[in-house]
């Protein structure tokens, strides 16, 4: 579903990703690891297209959209500390993108409904952003992000802002929201190893602004092929 080929993103003359080519597969749990300023974020907002690569290509679907603006990609994207819009209600954030495309209302309702389910917030769609916790805010941003039925959801720390029982019962969430959507593809940055191991398929380690190395889960932890993958992942653990 994601193809980054020979991806560089220079910020002036920091390379904060050096010809990352990576692939994520139709229904496939990616998690993107590395210390903090390895290129994580960047690697997720090229794909997104917040971020112009300097070179290399991004595809969706096989398609280029390299030159493509953001809303164009139809992706489901969830930054660290999200901000929804606070003048906005529950279900009014959930519907922008859905009204953005021009559904029509009675669907608009329908899918509000359906995506506010799918995170446990269906009993909250009046209230304003400041009326919930961090998780609850954290929930209807995953909201957002699906609604549009993105054949990929990006996920930037969506857990991160959170405190530990929190983040456990959001990551059952997002366990949930993957056997319920199988289709999704999901990459995943996060710091958490916790986070990694329980939803991704595979794991990509990243350093320096390079991929160092990529592989299924299990094998990424027990027989990892380069040292810094098992220092890294060994150290946090
Ligand atoms: P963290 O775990 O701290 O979120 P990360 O792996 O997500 O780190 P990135 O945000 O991708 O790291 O940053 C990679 C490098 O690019 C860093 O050196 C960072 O300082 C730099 N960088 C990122 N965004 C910008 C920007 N908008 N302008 C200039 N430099 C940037
Ligand atoms: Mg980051």
């Amino acid at each position: 579903a994601v193809e980054l080929r020979g991806v560089s993103v220079h910020f002036g003359r920091t390379v904060a990703l050096r010809e990352l080519d990576l692939v994520v597969g139709r229904g496939e749990a990616l998690a993107l690891l590395g210390p903090s300023g390895s290129g994580k974020s960047t690697a997720l907002k090229a794909v997104a297209g917040f971020v112009r690569p300097h070179s290399g290509r991004v595809l969706l679907s096989g398609v280029d959209v390299t030159d493509a603006p953001p809303h164009r990609r139809g992706l489901g994207v969830v930054v660290q500390n999200y901000a929804l819009f606070p003048h906005m209600r529950v279900a009014d954030n959930v519907a922008f993108g859905l009204r953005a495309r021009r559904m029509p209302r009675r669907e608009v309702e329908q899918r509000v409904t359906e995506v506010l389910a799918m995170v446990g917030m269906a009993d909250y769609r009046r209230r304003y952003p400041r009326e919930l916790s961090g998780g609850q805010q954290q929930r209807v941003a995953i909201a957002r992000a699906l609604a549009i039925r993105p054949p990929v959801l990006l996920l930037d720390e969506p857990l991160s802002a959170l405190d530990a029982a929190l983040r456990e019962e959001m990551l059952a969430e997002l366990l949930r929201l993957r056997r319920e959507l199988p289709d999704t593809a999901m990459v995943y940055v996060t710091h958490d190893q916790g986070e990694a191991l329980a939803l991704a398929d595979r794991v990509a380690v990243m350093r320096d602004a390079r991929l160092v190395e990529v592989g299924p889960t299990a094998q990424l932890y027990h027989r990892p092929r380069a040292e810094f993958t098992a220092s890294f992942l060994g150290a946090a653990n």
